[in-house]
């Protein structure tokens, strides 16, 4: 038989009348055969209260009895949630997450899920009960209660999800799905019918805050289809998957992070270690760094960009000033006025040009753009803030977002047969070493790439447009790009391309650097490209770390950089690739699945 699982979200079960009709959902699912798992939020904005509330008798309420409070939320809505299904005249047991077996570390407040017991949920369901379970609740091994982190009913139901072998995990909101970009920024945004895994952890992290991420990665692991959908309606929603269908557009959809800041070093030693030594104080800092950029100038010195929470700048800049002035760096000015739009979609790992379209489609509107990183599925630029909403327009008319086919598949879903005998396996596996732990796919050497770097390029929109727009002309594939902040007049520009394709490339960018008056030229003809991916990349923050901790140890320097939710990549000399794959290799063995 069949299993569903169906989470209802705060505004879903706000009140009686709502409580009531969630219900009646379950209930249909089960007349059509299904088993029906319920994993309920606490009822409207009452975890919202109970931290007021914690707030007004303590200014650091301890995180146990924090857990211990906003556990109760869960616990009314589910009590609530069994009575509505026993009033409509069906058989209903609520559970906690203690009573199922929820296992979690000790990490109050922000626990993460190791191991689910499934034998009463399952025997519960076999004897034709709907279970009601609370979401964002765990257990550690010493029986205090724990919870997810906020939002983390979502994490519950797809882990439960993945640990029955359900069907489908269905999300019921106060949204229709999942949208190109947030409607309530764009009221042009179209919902997506499906969307990748990848694309949907990107977009998440990017703050379309449809979903807690750790869902998404749970979703990734277990192979979970989930179906984000309206608990208003019987709109089919957006699907979440392995395998979106292929669309005809490169890009998913656009996001903006409004309240950025971005940070400048200046002049340290390009020398293995550096990066490793700064990031590891801000990572002990506890300070969220996000687009890193590092460019190499002639001299031996690089300048590292990364953009920071807007609120977190201050705080940043004083960690860094006395570590950047002990390597004999400065800092440059921060600047706390910028936003970062980003586009998404696995379509552009696969086709050409679609980097330059975003530049063009910029440049036009006339916006300038600060930086720039890509990964294989997202490009990010920072714009001035006053122009964010303007750049995000741009970008996802540029797309077709606004208009694109949005395709729709049908309430039913098919599970592909063989990841999901895959899915088992890693349940097992993950059951005993803990589900939500740090999983590595993979750690990879690409040794046929080059560097091409324009150094003291004009800050004035449409230089990097006409770069790539060239480049794209020539037929030149481009992997990486990142776009540094170098000072208030100039940027400068790396970018990766085939060995194959070095001398045409380097051409174009001789012909660039004349045109728009470029300071300088540089490059490498043997670049290796070195890349971590697996699940979970940025919630384990330590991976960019122990990366950049491995290959200090080596004596390995880093050129480039990027980071995605799947992917850490790290561009070193051609001649240090295999040396480098060896490092991050023992570094990664434990996690490695
Ligand atoms: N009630 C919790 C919160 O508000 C968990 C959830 O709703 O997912 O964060
Ligand atoms: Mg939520």
């Amino acid at each position: 038989m069949s299993l569903v699982v169906q989470k209802f979200g705060g505004t879903s079960v706000a009140d009686s009348e709502k409580i009531l009709s969630a219900a009646r959902k379950a209930v249909r699912a089960h007349q059509q055969g299904h088993q029906v798992i319920m994993v309920v939020s606490a009822m409207g904005k009452n975890t919202d209260m109970l931290v007021q509330l914690a707030g007004e008798i303590s200014e650091k309420p301890p995180a146990r009895e924090m857990d211990m409070l906003l556990s109760t939320g869960e616990q009314v809505s589910v009590a609530l949630m069994a009575m509505a299904i026993d009033s409509l005249g069906y058989q209903a047991v609520s559970l906690t997450g203690s009573q199922i077996g929820i296992q979690t570390d000790s990490s109050h407040t922000k626990a993460r899920i190791q191991h689910i017991s499934t034998a009463r949920i399952q025997s519960l369901l076999d004897q034709g009960n709907i279970v009601i379970a609370a979401g964002f609740q765990g257990i550690d091994e010493n029986l205090n209660i724990t919870t997810l982190g906020r939002g983390g009913s979502d994490t519950t139901a797809v882990a439960l999800a993945a640990v029955l072998q359900a069907e489908t995990c269905e999300i019921y909101t106060d949204v229709d799905g999942v949208y190109t970009t947030d409607p309530r920024i764009l009221p042009e945004a179209r919902l997506i019918g499906s969307v990748n895994y990848d694309e949907m952890l990107e977009l998440a992290s990017l703050g379309a805050g449809v979903m807690h991420s750790r869902s998404i990665e749970f979703g990734k692991k277990f192979n979970v289809a989930i179906r984000v959908r309206s608990s208003l309606s019987d709109a089919s929603g957006s699907l979440i998957i392995d395998h979106a269908q292929t669309r005809e557009l490169p890009v998913s959809g656009a996001a903006l992070t409004r309240d950025e800041a971005r940070i400048s070093i200046l002049d340290v030693p390009d020398v293995p270690g550096t990066i490793y030594e700064l990031f590891m104080k801000l990572a002990e800092a506890k300070v969220t760094v996000d687009m890193i950029v590092q460019n190499i100038a002639d001299d031996g010195t690089a300048d590292i960009s990364f953009t920071i929470p807007r609120d977190e700048a201050d705080e940043t800049f004083d960690i860094l000033r006395p570590i950047v002035q002990s390597l004999g760096g400065r800092m440059g000015k921060t600047d706390q006025e910028v936003s970062k739009v980003s586009v998404v979609g696995m379509g552009m790992a696969t086709q050409v040009g679609v980097a330059n379209r975003m530049f063009r489609a910029l440049a036009d509107a006339n916006i300038s753009m600060q930086m720039i990183t890509t990964s294989e599925i997202k490009i990010s630029a920072l714009v001035r803030r006053d122009q964010a909403l303007a750049a995000l327009r741009t970008v996802h008319k540029e797309f077709g977002l606004d208009t694109g086919v949005t395709d729709t598949p049908s309430f039913s879903y098919e599970p592909d047969p063989l990841p999901q005998i895959d899915a088992i396996d890693v349940v097992d596996r993950l059951q005993k070493i803990g589900m939500e732990s740090l999983m590595v796919d993979d750690i990879v050497l690409d040794d046929s790439q080059s560097r091409v770097t324009l150094t003291g390029v004009p800050n004035e929109a449409g230089v990097a447009a006409a770069v790539f727009e060239r480049v794209a002309d020539e037929g030149i594939f481009v992997d990486m790009i990142v776009q540094s902040y170098a000072d208030d007049q100039h940027a400068d520009i790396s970018f990766t391309v085939p060995n194959k394709q070095f001398a045409a490339s380097l051409e174009v960018a001789t012909q660039i650097q004349q045109e728009f008056k470029c300071q300088g030229l540089n490059y490498k003809r043997e670049i290796a490209k070195l890349t971590v991916s697996g699940i979970g990349l940025r919630s384990h923050t330590g991976v960019a770390i122990g990366m950049f901790k491995a290959l200090h140890d080596a004596k390995i320097n880093v050129d480039m950089i990027n980071t995605s939710e799947v992917r850490v990549n790290v561009v070193v000399d051609g001649c240090e690739g295999q040396a480098g794959l060896e490092c991050l290799r023992n570094q990664f063995t434990k996690a490695m699945r």
